[in-house]
């Protein structure tokens, strides 16, 4: 059962091996009894199985007496945005989200929109696990009804909070990667809203991916060569289920998702009249955050890892924008979820209204540099010893115990943290240059050993 993971994150599995239909039969049983009457908005992204898996979840729900309103092939943050329209209990998206072809999975939220708790997941895993759940009778199933214009709806309420006029008038070329992914049905009513001269590649949302959906560099080899052509003002790279986003300047160069993300909060920031701005982000996100952060006289807060876990720090503070490093916005005014579409928007708007150019405005931010790594370990026991030794030989440096240890440095920080699923730790290191990077990772490598 290596490849199926449970978090709270997500169920995610592969195809034909893990991610079964009797699995989605299980967990829309388990999903409908902790919902109850519903309804629950289901959505997916394009897989080819997302079909078997959605047909499986539906009878689960509807076994157990959940309404459901089937909203079909979207984003994921269009689910989000619907639970909070059709005032649903709760919703399931269909997705393996950035994971390759041939995996699917199940995330579930909850009726504000944004993922289940710990707790409530806690109950779903008991439900799921239960031999038996108790069925309604034929008079008591759940019903389905279809909504087909929920991406419309999303993309109106963005123009309801982000006001596009600039957008319009701006004379901007734009290219989207789709990948052939749920944003290939969503960035042409959104881009056709925003007025702006638009080209997608990888336009059919058949969930054939065209490349690995994880939007890293070295997944992006097309899009740049089509924007090194010349003629597009700003590139736009989406996961499967386009939650997440990363941005490519005039000349086709990749600025990185943490630079993303901050490009999106740097605009968000400046727009906003609060007297008490506060910023939530995860702790592994790059340090240009509590840069744009201070820019702003902006409070930043530092969740663990995960969108659940950025969002319910983001309400419990009040903050007025938050999201992930790997470039995933959130904007409480329109929802509690990582959304693309509110990044494609808020990067143009940034561009129309300041006039600048992508490159300019990332020219002006101080440069980091991320690496990422990993070590295996031979079991989950030997966890707490490796942080106790990384701890003791950073000890005199500012250290948050929140998820694994993050040491601040001086020009940088270290997040050593375990995996939840595989007997790993994983290290993220931020510095100066590759050089200090590289030196700082060896360091951390030799004490864990
Ligand atoms: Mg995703």
């Amino acid at each position: 059962m290596k490849s199926l993971m449970m978090a709270v994150t997500g169920i995610r599995g592969i195809i034909g091996e893990t991610l079964t239909p009797d699995l989605a039969l299980k967990a829309g049983k388990a999903f409908g009894t902790l919902i109850g009457k519903g309804p629950v908005i289901l959505g997916g992204d394009t897989r080819i199985s997302y079909l078997m898996v959605k047909q499986a979840l539906v009878s689960g729900l509807m076994s157990v007496g959940t309404d459901i309103m089937d909203i079909g092939q979207v984003p994921t943050p269009t689910v989000q945005q619907m639970i909070r329209y059709h005032r649903a209990q709760g919703g399931v998206v269909i997705t393996a989200s950035h994971n390759p072809i041939m995996w699917n999975g199940i995330k579930l939220m909850n009726h504000e929109g944004s993922f289940i708790n710990e707790q409530d997941f806690d109950a779903f895993l008991n439900f799921f696990r239960a031999d038996e759940l108790p069925l309604s009778s034929w008079d008591e199933l759940g019903q389905v009804h279809c909504d087909s214009q929920s991406i419309y709806y999303h993309v109106d309420r963005i123009l309801e909070v982000i006001d596009p006029v600039s957008i319009r008038f701006s004379g901007l070329k734009v290219l989207v990667d789709a990948n052939n992914g749920t944003g290939a049905l969503a960035n042409p009513i959104l881009l056709d809203r925003l007025g702006v001269e638009y080209e997608i590649l990888n336009p059919e949302p058949n969930g054939r991916f065209a490349h690995d959906p994880e939007p890293l560099e070295k997944n992006l080899s097309q899009i740049k060569k089509q924007m090194a052509k010349g003629g597009y003002d700003i590139g736009f790279v989406q996961d499967a289920d386009a939650d997440r986003l990363v941005i490519l300047d005039e000349n086709g160069r990749f600025i990185g998702e943490d630079y993303s993300f901050g490009f999106c909060v740097d605009y968000l920031l400046s727009q906003e009249t609060a007297r008490k701005k506060t910023l939530v982000v995860n702790l592994s996100t790059s340090k240009l955050l509590e840069w744009i952060a201070e820019k702003y006289g902006a409070q930043i807060l530092y969740s663990k890892i995960g969108e659940a876990h950025v969002t319910q720090m983001l309400k419990q503070s009040k903050a007025q924008v938050g999201g992930e490093g790997n470039g995933g916005i959130i904007f409480p005014k329109i929802g509690w979820g990582r959304d693309s579409l509110v990044g494609i928007t808020v990067a143009l708007k940034y561009l129309a209204d300041s006039k600048k150019k992508v490159s300019e405005i990332v020219a002006a931010y101080p440069r980091y540099v991320m690496v990422r790594d990993k070590v295996s370990i031979s079991n989950k026991e030997e966890i707490g010893a490796c942080l106790n030794k990384v701890e003791k030989a950073y000890r005199g440096y500012s250290i948050n115990m929140l998820d694994g240890l993050k040491i601040s440095l001086d020009d940088g920080w270290i997040h050593v943290r375990p995996s939840n699923t595989e007997p790993i730790i994983r290290i993220f290191i931020e510095a100066k240059d590759d050089k200090q990077a590289e030196i700082i990772l060896n360091e951390v490598k030799n004490i864990i050993k």
